[in-house]
């Protein structure tokens, strides 16, 4: 079956304002005109008379017609030359043209005719039924073209509506795409402001903690042994632990977000670091009653890494599996070397993880049952933090599961560093306690006094400057030991007063320690270059500051 040919587009003819057929008569004689019309009555066209050529043309450019039938002899233009004409101007072409002869016509005239346009002739005297009967053919047709017409004109109007709503469409997704990518810039921004905003909040948070801690000790120290105060210190000192301990997980967001989570690497013994992690552990597995079974690698299994945050790894995967255990139950942690990777498990047997969310547990900020009467604190930040630590570490960690209830296993898989070629933990070259003369050097008021009671409890001697110059000047008359000093101090900051008194014959040994909120690398070389032979991050730890100071010289005068 052959498709069907495409429809010519038909340009709008004139419209005669209705939708009647109209049938163009042309004749010179009215009589004749007369005859056509009466004769053409019955078909329900209307008929449009024309007594010249110039009067049909002009109809012609006015107006719509079903057919034309014409006179052949008429004065001047005559019906050969007008059907002519007709046929020449594109908007007439179509129009079919009957002509009347007034006796039959030769072969000759005939085919003339038929070259200028006509479609049919009549010769006269004219039979009304074959006229009616073809222009009644004629009219069909029209109509059928007017139609057409109309059809074409939807279906133009439906294209351009169409075009409209596709540039409409266009429009409104370039709006959208411009939109999106304004709304994902601004999503940036405000989460690169929301990651300063961490990290800021922990460091502030952090500051007031070290006081408290220091106050905690000296109650330890002069506060009674009435149980009431004993046990009031105790849930101070486990609270502000507590508080320590999720101000330093939200410290931990904010490095991984930034990606500036950086490792102090070092050659150190998976065993230490596996028996410093179970140390921490135990108070938490001992409340829980857990019953803990190890198997620890020997001490010469060594990594390249860094024990302080592989540590914080251990501990965050032991916790978890003491948290999600029920009270008593069993957990384990093996270590086993396989070639040059050393594989760690830590399992236990409570609730389980189900399969769907053993990879996502891994994002920050998941956790499988967030139900308030599930919680069992933490803020879904562990895991991702285990994920980094190890990952810097090469290494790579997964979890498994048979699911809820049937306990859950996390394989650790780190590279091995080598064996041992010496001694692993150097101890400080002297235990022994000394006593010296101490000048603390910090804004934070109850910081400093704080730490000052605490060091003069120890039996140091000790002295306080709230400000950069007055620690310069008081460093001066008091000659200390050492000088714990905080870098932010209003006057002069502490790298400078570090170089002031570096700059001072006295100076040059005095043991100075930076006291920052910020432990970066960056923070670590400025305290170096400004003549600090230590940098300590806010809270300082007291023992190690204990520590530092009693390896301390004793000063010179
Ligand atoms: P937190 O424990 O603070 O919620 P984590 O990042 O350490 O955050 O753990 C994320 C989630 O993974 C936990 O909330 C818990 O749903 C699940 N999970 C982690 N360890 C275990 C485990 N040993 N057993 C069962 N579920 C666990």
């Amino acid at each position: 079956m052959s498709a069907a040919p495409p429809v010519e587009p038909v340009t709008g003819p004139p419209s005669n304002g209705d939708e009647t057929i109209q049938i163009l008569l042309v004749d010179d004689l009215i009589a004749n005109l007369d005859a056509l019309e009466v004769m053409l009555e019955s078909t329900g066209c209307r008929m449009v008379r024309a007594q010249s050529a110039d009067a049909a043309l002009l109809a012609l450019l006015e107006q719509d017609f079903a057919a034309v039938v014409l006179d052949i002899k008429m004065p001047g233009i005559d019906g050969i030359e007008l059907a002519r004409m007709i046929k020449q101007r594109k908007r007439t072409q179509h129009i079919p043209i009957l002509l009347v002869t007034a006796a039959a016509l030769d072969e000759g005239e005939m085919v003339s005719g038929y070259a200028a346009g006509a479609v049919s002739y009549l010769s006269k005297p004219i039979n009304p039924i074959v006229l009616r009967s073809k222009l009644a053919a004629f009219a069909d047709l029209a109509r059928g073209r007017r139609a057409l017409a109309k059809m074409n004109e939807s279906l133009q109007r439906e294209v351009a509506e169409r075009q409209k709503a596709e540039e409409a469409l266009r429009e409104a997704n370039r709006d959208l795409e411009q939109r999106v990518l304004e709304r994902t810039e601004a999503l940036l921004e405000a989460d690169r402001r929301k990651d300063e905003f961490l990290a800021m909040l922990a460091h502030e948070l952090r500051n007031p903690l070290a006081p408290a801690r220091y106050a905690t000790r000296i109650l330890d120290e002069r506060g009674g042994t009435a149980p009431e105060l004993v046990w009031a210190r105790g849930v101070i000192e486990r609270q502000i632990n507590q508080m320590a301990r999720l101000v330093d997980d939200l410290l931990d967001v904010s490095r991984i977000s930034r990606g500036s989570l950086v490792l102090q690497r070092e050659r150190v013994s998976l065993a230490a670091v596996l028996r410093e992690s179970l140390d921490s552990s135990m108070p938490l597995m001992e409340q829980n009653a857990i019953e803990v079974s190890v198997t620890l690698p020997p001490d010469s299994l060594q990594l390249d890494g860094d024990p302080l945050r592989l540590s914080q790894a251990f501990v965050n995967l032991l916790g978890n599996a003491t948290k999600y255990s029920p009270p008593g139950g069993r957990v384990t942690l093996s270590a086993v070397r396989t070639g040059d990777q050393v594989e760690i498990v830590v399992k236990d047997a409570g609730i389980g993880i189900p399969s769907a969310m053993l990879e996502r547990i891994f994002e920050m900020f998941t956790q499988v049952d967030q139900s308030l009467e599930r919680s069992r604190g933490g803020l879904g930040v562990g895991l991702a933090l285990v994920k980094r630590v190890i990952e810097l570490h090469g290494g790579t960690v997964t979890a498994l599961s048979d699911g809820p209830g049937r306990g859950s296993e996390f394989r650790v898989m780190l590279p091995v560093g080598g064996a041992a070629t010496g001694p692993v933990d150097a101890k400080p070259s002297s235990r022994t306690a000394r006593r010296h003369k101490v000048l603390i050097a910090e804004d934070g008021k109850d910081a400093a006094d704080s730490m000052a009671m605490l060091l003069t409890i120890m039996g140091h001697d000790v002295k306080v400057a709230y400000d950069g110059e007055e620690a310069v000047t008081m460093a001066g008359e008091f000659r200390p030991a050492a000088i714990i000093m905080d870098v932010g101090m209003p006057k002069l900051n502490g790298y400078d007063a570090a170089r002031r008194i570096r700059g001072e014959v006295w100076g040059r040994h005095v043991h100075l320690i930076a006291l920052t909120g910020w432990g970066q690398a960056d923070d670590r070389r400025r305290s170096k270059d400004a003549g600090f032979d230590q940098h300590f991050t806010k809270p300082v730890d007291l023992a190690e500051l204990e520590k530092v100071l009693s390896a301390v010289k004793p000063a010179a005068g």
